[in-house]
């Protein structure tokens, strides 16, 4: 139903009216025809029709300019063109609404037009070196972009709502040229998301988003070490206009422990021996990952001997069984004797020293003799 209108009248101001005050003009009107106000109103609807096609072409200087010359016809026409007709309208409002005339009001209400994924984050938990074997829960404090409590991420002031923009009614683009040369781009006004926030929400200035402090538990898994970056799939910030959550990556830093030491998959243990238990062999005491278990040295252990216990080690991430715990074996050297040891020591060397181990580093060094 194309039908002229005097544009100025349609938002009721005068044609000497500044933009600012056509602008609140249409706010005001806007908001008490809209149709989320006026659930199956068809005539508010069709006023809300009016105003939004008024403003389109009054809230712009330049196109205002234009209508004024008589260039524009009402509904913003080009100049002798069509009307705005009921077609496009079905469109609009099939963009704006979901279902057209008719449909339920603001049941599909079209948000901004892209899904967002939420941002990654990441975090660092500090662990003990148990907790690093075991795996533990951990909780966390993280401050992230969440929908604003006040406007629930409409960014509009409530009770208000984000208006249609007027300028593309709501398509989130505008076509420049006719026909088959029309461009197609993001619209300049809305940029794209084809509402417009009239009144901004006073919390998060009219972005619907504010840092938040959330606090949440994670669960780091068995096996991490120091540094390892462990992905919580969905745990990042929330997705926007239905995106997906990103996910958050907790870096893990271990406090060492004073007695094994991590080396790639496996851990390693020092274990002292005494000279005659090096010397003669033992079964000795050593501690895993969950208790302790007994070795048997062999007669002779050298210095930095390594024994290994298979699959004692620390669970590995992400795959399949456990990694060794190797035990070096240390030869402890008392740094004081008691008198029996000292006479024991030199009775030991009277019979041992009898052939010195460090004559085959002089082999073939020319010494004189
Ligand atoms: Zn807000
Ligand atoms: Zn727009």
């Amino acid at each position: 139903m194309a039908r002229q209108a005097d544009l100025y009248k349609v938002l009721g101001v005068d044609r000497k009216a500044s933009q600012d005050e056509v602008k609140k003009a249409y706010r005001k009107l806007a908001r008490e025809y809209h149709p989320d106000r006026n659930p199956d109103d068809a005539r508010a609807e069709e006023r809300f029709k009016e105003i939004s096609a008024a403003y389109d072409v009054l809230g712009d200087a330049d196109k205002r300019k234009e209508y004024d010359r008589g260039g524009i016809g009402a509904f913003g026409g080009a100049p002798g063109g069509p009307g705005f007709d009921q077609s496009s309208f079905g469109d609009i409002l099939s963009n704006l609404f979901g279902g057209g005339p008719g449909g339920a009001p603001g049941a599909g209400r079209r948000g901004r037009p892209r899904p967002d994924r939420g941002r990654d984050l990441e975090a660092e938990v500090s662990l003990s070196f148990d907790q690093a074997i075991s795996g533990t829960q951990v909780p966390l404090t993280l401050t992230m972009s969440a929908p604003c409590p006040t406007c629930h991420g409409t960014g509009a002031k409530p009770p208000s709502s984000p208006n249609v923009c007027p300028r593309c009614q709501g398509r989130g683009i505008e076509s420049q040229g006719q026909g088959l040369f029309s461009i197609s781009q993001p619209c300049s006004r809305c940029h794209g998301t084809g509402t417009i926030i009239d009144d901004p929400c006073p919390t998060c200035g009219g972005s619907g988003q504010t840092q938040q402090a959330r606090r949440l538990r994670v669960n780091i898994p068995a096996g991490v070490r120091e540094g390892s970056r462990v992905r919580i799939a969905g745990k990042g910030e929330e997705g926007r206009n239905g995106g997906p959550n990103g996910d958050l990556y907790v870096v893990t830093r271990v406090r060492p422990s004073p007695i094994f030491r991590r080396k790639g998959d496996h851990v390693e243990v020092e274990v002292p021996l005494t000279i005659p238990e090096a010397l003669r062999g033992a079964q000795v005491d050593v501690p895993t990952l969950s208790g302790r278990k007994t070795l048997r040295v062999p007669a002779g252990t050298r210095h930095g001997t390594v024994q290994r216990l298979r699959g004692e080690g620390p669970p590995r991430l992400g795959g399949k069984g456990a990694g060794d715990i190797h035990y070096r074996f240390v030869i402890d050297v008392p740094s004081t004797l008691s008198a029996e040891q000292s006479e024991l020591i030199d009775k030991l060397s009277e019979t041992m020293n009898g052939s010195n181990p460090r004559e085959r580093l002089f082999v073939g060094v020319g010494e004189q003799a």
